[in-house]
């Protein structure tokens, strides 16, 4: 074993300790090394009890903490499996976040209709306080910023897009003229999107962050959860594929949207592009410009 697997077991180890009590051995550990900037490990104890613990290397301060309470209050609806969290920490100037481990299973017959239907009472979670939530979270390693809005609207252009605009621009990624043309496009954003009351979403739900569980139906893990549209979160599942088909006949049978969806995805969409152009590159800022022109 080379000194730097010793030391990871070691730390995982402290954490164990630390969260579950003495005497307990780890019979076995699975590291994940996702693209991330978290590394996660599955942990397997000699008494056959698993966790799930990913951890950092401490520079992104209030991840873990933030990503813990999405998980509570999602799992607190009572709507849609989410995994259990045990705690957060810090260990070795790491930041943890310690949670219920989801052995993968097999896709049951039922899993894309099941996951429709429990995403739509997800969705049927609203707030009187509006759009937004009661702490920043995280979407990735960027920062959301989620302070309440009682329209809908005016939170998604201020602390969605704008938020991200204004990182991209002073990275010079975004340019005069584009910036422009998205002061055009807020404008007619009310025009264009329904002001919905706001749905309680996942936030960053793609086909990587939706697991099978034992029972072969939806564990959603790593949330960026807050009160929003849900069509936002409709429109994001299409980002990267994957969806069955009848996942969404079945949240539509369950929670209506309103006609013309399909043409509303690109604008719901620009907040996920423009967090990949600040996290990840200038290669997502076509897709963007071929958005923002459309309008
Ligand atoms: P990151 O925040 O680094 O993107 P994720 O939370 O998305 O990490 O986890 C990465 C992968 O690890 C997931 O796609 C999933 O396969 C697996 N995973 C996440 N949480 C759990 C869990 N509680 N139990 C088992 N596997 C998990």
């Amino acid at each position: 074993m080379s000194t730097e697997t010793q030391a990871q077991y070691q730390f995982i180890d402290k954490i164990i300790q630390h969260h579950v009590g003495e005497n307990t051995e780890v019979k076995d550990l699975e590291f994940f090394y996702g693209g991330n900037f978290n590394l996660a490990v599955r942990v397997q104890l000699k008494n056959s009890d698993e966790y799930f613990i990913k951890w950092n290397q401490g520079d992104h301060q209030g991840l873990f903490d933030a990503e813990a309470k999405n998980l509570d209050l999602i799992g607190k609806t009572s709507s849609i499996s989410v995994p259990s969290v045990m705690g957060t920490g810090t260990m070795e100037e790491k930041e943890y976040l310690m949670m219920e481990c989801i052995p993968s299973g097999e896709k049951a017959a039922n899993y894309w209709v099941d996951f429709g239907e429990k995403l739509a009472l997800l969705h049927k979670n609203t707030s009187e306080s509006g759009h937004g939530l009661d702490y920043t979270n995280f979407i990735g390693a960027a920062p959301q910023i989620n302070t309440w809005n009682q329209n809908g609207i005016a939170f998604f252009i201020e602390h969605r897009l704008r938020n991200q605009l204004v990182r991209a621009i002073y990275d010079r990624k975004i340019d005069a003229e584009l910036e422009a043309k998205f002061e055009t496009l807020f404008e007619k954003l009310p025009s264009l999107l329904p002001n919905e009351k706001s749905a309680l979403i996942h936030g960053d739900l793609w086909s990587g962050n939706a697991m099978t569980n034992p029972q072969g139906l939806i564990t959603l893990v790593d949330p960026a959860c807050y009160y929003g549209f849900r069509e936002a979160e409709l429109a994001f599942t299409t980002m990267f594929g994957g969806f069955d088909e009848s996942f969404y006949e079945a949240y539509h049978a369950n929670f209506p949207i309103e006609k013309g969806f399909h043409e509303r995805i690109p604008l719901y969409n620009l907040y996920p592009l423009l967090v990949h152009v600040n996290l990840f590159g200038e290669g997502y800022l076509p897709a963007v410009k071929k958005i923002v022109d459309s309008y």
